[in-house]
């Protein structure tokens, strides 16, 4: 994968969009890759993160907005390139101050059945911890 354009030398993702780091890649394009969860909630778990270094979803700006669209669109694209049930699937991000990671990443998890009550809770769509990717699109709009 090429490089990021904000590289972080102490972040795990820039490392893997380096391969500096192992991690299993299951699509990239010219800004976006996505892969796999090292800690899987489900079946599928998958991370969608562009490969520019943004720490998480609340310092997205105006700017960002194509990007972060282009992001969501490639939720569309994994589904149908592993054929994951589509009644069945949790995206969303982590949201300040509960990250993970600070390089900002969309989970996709599915399917919702097989996800454990502790991984429910933590993966909570619109709780204050993990909010949902309408949100995160909204606060593009208040903005402008
Ligand atoms: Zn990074
Ligand atoms: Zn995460």
């Amino acid at each position: 994968m090429s490089t990021s354009e904000n590289y972080q030398e102490n972040c795990i993702f820039c490392k893997i969009l380096r391969k500096e780091e192992p991690g299993v890649n299951i699509y990239e394009d010219e800004h976006i890759a996505c892969i796999k969860d090292i800690n899987p909630a489900s079946t599928h778990h998958y991370l969608i993160i562009p490969k520019n270094h943004i720490t998480n979803a609340k310092v997205l700006t105006k700017e960002d907005e194509q990007l972060y669209d282009k992001m969501v669109a490639t939720v569309d694209i994994i589904v149908n390139q592993l054929g994951l049930q589509k009644d069945s699937i949790r995206t969303g991000f982590h949201w300040p101050p509960f990250t993970t990671v600070n390089h900002i990443h969309l989970h996709l998890i599915s399917p919702v059945e097989n996800m454990s009550f502790i991984k429910r809770m933590m993966f909570k769509p619109n709780s204050s911890w993990f909010v949902s990717t309408d949100y995160v699109k909204s606060r593009f709009k208040e903005s402008s």
